[in-house]
């Protein structure tokens, strides 16, 4: 009983630091999060394919500030940018992405007008992991990686 308890503490300490850790994790869309600075960016692709950008501190959503964010797409027929707008919890795309997918996405981010920007790059693909669950490009398995079911201490 103890030790079972004992593990429940594990997952919810686990679950907390989830965002420090270095395997990848879904924000709360079901996106890809993004490690940009000082807040952690979800990149999700809406089933219109507009792209939504959602900043988060620690696990809690952040409302939009002055950041100004650009998506540039490598798609196969050509570079696509996708300009940004703020909506209510964050930002999303003017226009959709290109058709298809299997492509590289770069996302930049810039705390505001003055920042230097942040890149990322996502790839691009749509299909649903078996495993998790989420979209490719938001895969949360750490397929290369061992998983994290080891009980580290610290
Ligand atoms: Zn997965």
């Amino acid at each position: 009983m103890k030790k079972y308890l004992l593990l429940l503490l594990t997952a919810a300490l686990l679950t907390t630091t989830a965002f420090a850790a270095d395997t990848p994790i879904s924000g709360s869309k079901g996106g890809k999060i993004l490690s940009s600075t000082p807040l952690h960016a979800e990149f999700f692709v809406q089933p219109d394919r507009k792209v939504s950008i959602t900043f988060y501190e620690a696990l809690k959503q952040v409302a939009p500030s002055g950041q100004e964010i650009k998506v540039i797409a490598e798609a196969p027929m050509g570079k696509v940018t996708l300009e940004f707008e703020k909506d209510a919890t964050g930002y999303i795309s003017k226009t959709a992405l290109p058709a298809g997918d299997g492509y590289r996405i770069v996302v930049q981010i810039k705390n505001d007008a003055t920042a230097k920007s942040q890149n990322f790059r996502v790839d691009f693909h749509t299909e649903i992991c078996k495993e998790c669950g989420h979209p490719e490009y938001a895969c949360t398995c750490a397929h290369a990686a061992g998983g994290d079911h080891s009980g580290h201490g610290h």
